[in-house]
């Protein structure tokens, strides 16, 4: 496995829409080794292939060691309530705001076999694949912030 680099804003990939995999091939699971990788190099929760420099729909997200979950071409099928929470993101380093995102949503994706499976989320879990989803779609966090907060503001949140 390597780590690679991650795109930073405002590189022109991150607000471009990723292409369909097609083919589910060892290149792939290269690809969805090497971004774990990364993601926990870099301390994430999540990590889509933009943020590595590649135009594909393909994700992972893992809020707890031991749960990740790669999302190949996903799609989200039902969203439901509403929660405003903290966001940060590997492609913007410091930057940190408030989001308001679904409370709970039904997503449907493929694995690295090319299998469809679905997941149905809520809160953090549910955030974290709504902000990896967005980015597969070109559509970053900060276009959805309502209030930036400041690094003290954070560790007061870690606090609480
Ligand atoms: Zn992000």
């Amino acid at each position: 496995m390597a780590i690679l680099p991650i795109v930073l804003f405002p590189e022109k990939i991150l607000k471009q829409k990723c292409d369909k995999v097609t083919s589910f091939d060892k290149k792939l699971a290269k690809l969805l080794n090497n971004m774990y990788e990364t993601m926990v190099e870099a301390d994430g929760v999540g990590l889509a292939a933009p943020q590595v420099g590649v135009k594909k729909q393909v994700a992972v997200v893992e809020i707890e060691e031991g749960s990740a979950i790669e999302l190949i071409n996903p799609e989200v099928l039902e969203m439901e309530g509403e929660q405003t929470g903290v966001e940060g993101c590997l492609s913007f380093p410091s930057l940190y705001g408030e989001v308001s995102r679904p409370y709970r949503v039904k997503v449907r994706a493929q694995d690295r076999k090319g299998s469809f499976f679905e997941i149905e989320a809520e809160d953090f879990l549910a955030r974290a694949l709504q902000h990896e989803i967005d980015h597969l779609q070109g559509v970053l966090f900060t276009s959805k912030v309502s209030r930036y907060i400041s690094e003290e503001e954070l560790e007061r949140f870690g606090e609480e």
